[in-house]
């Protein structure tokens, strides 16, 4: 029996909705997001060695330098990106180990994620196999050009700070459609939303966070 997908101890479905409930708790009110939360196996997507922790409200470290955001960060920005809508089709820039863009598989039609290191994308993509996402497209690129040929999206979300916002990334934001990330340096950063209008887009800074930083080329 492969006890990292049973699903026993502290990797159960109970484990899981503690989760949940503490997300509640924490203020997050988006059913569909705290169902897509509920559904997703985190542990398959951290280190073994760290599987017991996958749903403590910690961020954990993912290698590489990377880490994946603790579980109310991923809620908090799907919640924003998702605004009570169903998405269409959704871009992620970092995929890290995969877990974010899981959690969006379950709430869009279609999501493209890309990561600049290639090691970490083959984790990702065994992750996501294993947790059934078959709607998540991956690509190891410099996120900061986005998929032109992919593009509109009616969601972006980054998950690596931004000392400017990339315009490939604004040009590939359709009409109606929300984008969600970290700016800042690694000293202060804040999140922002960036909602595209017929017209414009408007800019929301929300809370202060703390991401690991949006790097140029490939690794
Ligand atoms: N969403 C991830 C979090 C990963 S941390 C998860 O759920 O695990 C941020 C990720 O962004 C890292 O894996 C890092 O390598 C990646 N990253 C940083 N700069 C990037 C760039 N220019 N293009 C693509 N990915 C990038």
């Amino acid at each position: 029996m492969n006890l990292r997908l049973s699903g026993i101890g502290m990797t159960s479905q109970r484990t899981r909705m503690r989760m949940v409930d503490r997300l509640r708790s924490q203020g997050i009110r988006d059913e569909v997001v705290l169902a897509a939360m509920g559904s997703i196996p985190r542990h398959i997507f951290v280190e073994e060695a760290l599987a017991s922790r996958a749903y403590e409200d910690t961020a954990l470290p993912i290698g590489f330098g990377q880490t994946i955001s603790n579980p109310a960060m991923v809620a908090r920005m799907t919640e924003i990106l998702r605004n009570g809508n169903d998405l269409v089709k959704i871009l992620e820039i970092g995929t890290g180990c995969g877990y974010q863009a899981a959690v969006l598989s379950r709430l869009a039609g279609e999501v493209y994620t890309v990561e600049r290191i290639a090691p970490l994308l083959a984790k990702a993509r065994k992750h996501l196999r294993e947790s059934h996402c078959n709607n998540v497209r991956t690509r190891h690129a410099d996120g900061g050009i986005g998929i032109p040929e992919a593009a509109p999206f009616d969601g972006i979300i980054m998950t690596a700070a931004c000392t400017h916002i990339p315009s490939a990334l604004l040009k590939q934001l359709g009409v109606g459609g929300r984008m969600v990330l970290p700016v800042g340096t690694s000293d202060q950063q804040f999140l922002h939303l960036i909602e595209r209008t017929p017209t414009e887009y408007i800019e929301t800074v929300l809370e202060a966070v703390k991401f690991v930083p949006l790097l140029g080329g490939i690794a």
